[in-house]
């Protein structure tokens, strides 16, 4: 199953297509078939991007009753589709909605289901590795049988090009929806407050963090100028949200967002497990913390043990001597 939005097929989809051709080349050239639901905001966006992974078929569900999002109606319209193509494997993204629409359909097609998967084991039976714990621990876990489902953890695949483009056909097709299926279903949405996003600190290469060290709403200044001299963006922990030192959308963990920057810079911040599972995904992770023995020291790759108050300002002078 594919997201889509203005831009076409979104990341995580766009990972979660790579996961598949990966896995279809593995099990000796399974091809991959998306499937989108619903109205596509951009018809060729999306087909551009399927071609660029490689996808051999779009099947489009279209009913005016999938309007609006529904996690059975959609689960029965990817259960159409897995049944007809006798599908291996049947693969979305981790997303609230993948995870929602994903869990109906193994439900529906009476076979496992393996969440917070980050890589598989393309040998029959299947073996995936998966986070469990907030991503503190590995789970290895074995998918036997006719047909499995997966959902692929955000950013634990890079979505990279096939090798040769395809170009997909579009199998327009009608779900069979029943009453009960339409039951549940979206009937509201309200807007975003101005500011309330997460995608910069989600795209963003360089992250700078900040935790209860910075000591208070007021604390923030020179942390915020290093996010700038970085050009990166600012990532908190859940005691700088709970305290109402800054906005929740800034949150980086378990219950925040999920970040893979090159750089994360984790300024006074513990590095409990539930911020851990939003950030180990970094590339490089530098830990400024008074205590050397903070988790998040002893994970980093490299720490300062200091005051980051007496830190980050020196570091912020030395970038902007260098960067004139
Ligand atoms: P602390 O643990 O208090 O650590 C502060 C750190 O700053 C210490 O290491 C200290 O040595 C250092 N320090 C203090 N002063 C300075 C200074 N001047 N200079 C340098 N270093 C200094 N947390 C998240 O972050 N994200 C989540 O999504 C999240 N989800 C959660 C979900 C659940 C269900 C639960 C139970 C908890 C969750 N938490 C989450 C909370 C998590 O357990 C920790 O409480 C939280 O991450 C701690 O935040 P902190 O590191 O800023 O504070």
């Amino acid at each position: 199953m594919i997201e889509t939005d203005s831009q076409g097929v979104t990341l995580t989809s766009r990972e979660s297509l790579t996961f598949a051709r990966t896995l279809g080349e593995q099990l000796g050239g399974h091809e991959v078939e998306a499937v989108a639901i619903g109205p596509l905001a951009d018809q060729p966006a999306v087909l551009a991007h399927l071609a660029e992974q490689g996808v051999t078929i779009l099947h489009h569900a279209e009913d005016d009753r999938l309007n609006a999002y529904g996690a059975a109606a959609w689960a029965a319209a990817l259960t159409d589709v897995a049944s007809s193509t006798s599908a291996r494997v049947v693969i979305g993204s981790g997303t609230p909605r993948g995870m929602d629409v994903l869990a109906h359909v193994a439900t529906r097609l009476d076979c496992l289901m393996a969440a917070n998967v980050i890589a598989v084991d393309g040998t029959e039976p299947l073996t995936v590795s998966r986070q469990v714990m907030g991503g503190g621990v590995f789970e290895q876990m074995r998918l036997a049988g006719q047909v499995a489902v997966i959902a692929v953890a955000g950013h634990a695949v890079e979505a990279v090009p096939a090798a040769q483009p395809s170009t997909p056909r579009v199998d327009t097709y009608a779900p069979t929806l029943t009453d009960a299926d339409l039951l549940t279903r979206v009937v509201r949405t309200e807007k975003k407050e101005a500011g309330d996003d997460t995608s910069a600190l989600t795209r963003a290469k360089v992250v700078v963090g900040a935790g209860r060290g910075a000591g208070g709403a007021d604390g923030f200044t020179d942390l915020l100028e290093l996010t700038d001299l970085l050009g990166g963006a600012l990532g908190v922990s859940r005691v700088v949200t709970s305290l109402g030192w800054r906005p929740h959308h800034e949150q980086v963990g378990q219950t925040g967002s999920r970040i893979s920057p090159d750089l994360y810079v984790a300024c006074g911040i513990s590095g409990a497990i539930q911020h851990w599972a939003g950030c180990q995904s970094a590339k490089t992770i530098l830990a400024i913390n008074t205590d050397a023995d903070a988790p998040m020291v002893t994970k980093a790759h490299y720490a300062v043990i200091g005051d980051l108050h007496e830190i980050v300002p020196a570091i912020n002078e030395e970038l902007r001597r260098r960067l004139g």
